[in-house]
């Protein structure tokens, strides 16, 4: 027997090259608790009725003598990434039978090394929320609590990984969906600085904000997913590559900093985040990193500008699916109506309301008022953060502002967007970020996880892997 919950991707690898077991073993392990527990999670959407076949060919290349880190490692992909053959639908009912016509690169280096693919995981639709509840297929539950939601919008992928019906998995983050799940179920997710990694292949959501993003359950993992995906690519001109950005030069003793004036301000934080963030605090405190207040003056401005400027880039994204050339088509008696039908059917509720405040920020008269002031906000806030990252390598806060809440209990659009105070200002700004488990409240006799997010300037996702690692050896 394969016991799955002590398995990181790391000593799977070590254990397949043993042959301890094989790749075969592995994925079936994965597919039987799959089978046990997705009816209720509703982690996957779908899962591929080929993933044995792909592990006979990884046992075949590591019998071969091939080793690449992820080769015979089974992985849960998120549905708004393409792969070659295979449905992908954005957890929308406009593309539900759509199939990909291409692989996205991060799929194809994912191919060449040989990773599983168990299957497509759901999410919020075309990544619009903070809970996967705006999905068209039904609500991913919080495996610490199934009365809970499991954050969003890579909530699928983040459940798998959780609950251990995959190893790893990828998501995507434009406001902090790889980053917000992992903290409410209990493990590491990461975004990229802006074009380290390809997003050829992701469904748009906001362009200038989007990023593929690794999850696993430690931080180790989590890097060797990212090393395995990142990159330039002549497929996406807004890729860079590692020397782009002239790296801020760190400190022996790394230093974070923590803008209190955001934490302390009131911003729905609940009282056991508090604690639980000054907790941990303390715990780098002891590892040996210097604290230090910062002030980032505009950072109460980021959460206003996220939710204009990711309407705007998603209304103008979202414009191909006509029912012309994509999934769904309604007749009408005109063309107009043919998109008003296809449209009105096919797209849920979230989807709609971003729509139209997209086209309204972007419209003749609001443009400047909203669009262009947002734009300003943007650059003085990238200014403020290369000033800050002179003095501090890292900047720390609660991934969120609390706990996973209630499926159903923030109907009210405006309070799940209050959700993303701390995770946007990374993607505004374009700085690479991790959320790291950091410990567990309890509320209703049931453990719920927190995590503790750190960003670093562009380029440094080595200080992020660094940090987290630190952490997690001393918290084992
Ligand atoms: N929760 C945020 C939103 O609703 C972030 C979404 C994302 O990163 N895709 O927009």
């Amino acid at each position: 027997m394969i016991d799955l919950t002590t398995l990181s991707i790391a000593s799977a690898r070590k254990k397949l090259d043993e042959k301890v077991f094989s790749a075969v073993d592995l994925a079936q392990a994965y597919l039987n608790e799959i089978k046990n527990k997705n009816a209720e999670l509703n982690a996957y959407l779908e899962v591929y009725d080929d993933v044995l076949e792909q592990a006979k060919k990884a046992d075949t290349r590591i019998a071969g003598g091939e080793s690449y880190p992820l080769l015979g490692i089974p992985l849960a992909i998120k549905d708004n990434i393409l792969i070659k053959g295979r449905k992908v639908s954005s957890a929308s009912k406009i593309l539900e039978n759509y199939v990909a016509s291409y692989d996205a690169t991060v799929i194809s280096k994912l191919k060449k090394q040989g990773a599983i693919f168990l299957g497509r995981t759901n999410m919020d639709e075309f990544a619009m929320g903070g809970a996967t509840e705006n999905s068209a297929y039904g609500v991913t539950r919080n495996p610490h609590d199934t009365g809970r939601v499991a954050g969003g919008s890579s909530g699928g992928s983040v459940v798998a990984v959780a609950a251990n019906l995959a190893l790893g998995a990828l998501g995507s983050d434009t406001g902090g969906s790889v980053r917000e799940p992992a903290a409410f179920c209990g493990i590491v997710g990461m975004k990229p600085t802006y074009g380290r990694i390809s997003r050829h292949g992701l469904m748009a959501m906001g362009s200038s904000l989007d990023c593929i993003g690794p999850i696993g359950k430690t931080v180790q993992d989590v890097e060797i997913i990212y090393n395995a995906i990142e990159g330039k690519d002549g497929l996406d001109s807004t890729t860079i590559s590692d020397d782009t950005y002239v790296k801020t030069s760190q400190k022996k003793e790394l230093v974070i900093g923590v803008p209190y004036d955001l934490i302390n301000g009131d911003r729905g934080m609940s009282v056991e985040t508090k604690e639980n963030f000054t907790q941990t605090l303390e715990k780098f405190k002891k590892l040996g990193f210097k604290i230090e207040n910062i002030s980032l003056k505009n950072i109460n401005m980021s959460l206003a500008v996220y939710y204009i400027i990711m309407p705007a880039e998603a209304s103008t994204n979202l414009a191909r699916f006509d029912g012309v050339r994509y999934g769904l088509h309604k007749d009408g008696s005109n063309l107009l109506e043919d998109y008003m039908l296809t449209k009105g059917a096919g797209f849920g509720k979230e989807v709609r309301r971003r729509i139209l405040i997209g086209t309204y920020v972007l419209s003749a008269g609001y443009y400047d008022a909203y669009y262009g002031k947002a734009q300003l906000i943007r650059s003085s806030l990238q200014k403020e953060f290369n000033k800050a990252f002179k003095n501090v390598d890292l900047i720390a806060t609660p991934t969120t502002p609390d706990v996973a809440w209630k499926i159903g209990k923030k109907s009210d659009p405006l309070s799940a967007y209050l959700a993303d105070i701390f995770t946007v200002t990374a993607n505004i700004v374009g700085i690479p970020a991790i959320s790291i488990p950091s410990g567990f409240v309890e509320i209703e006799g049931k453990k719920l996880p927190l995590g503790i997010q750190f960003m670093a300037s562009h380029g440094r996702e080595d200080s992020l892997f660094e940090v987290g690692q630190k952490f997690e050896i001393k918290n084992k």
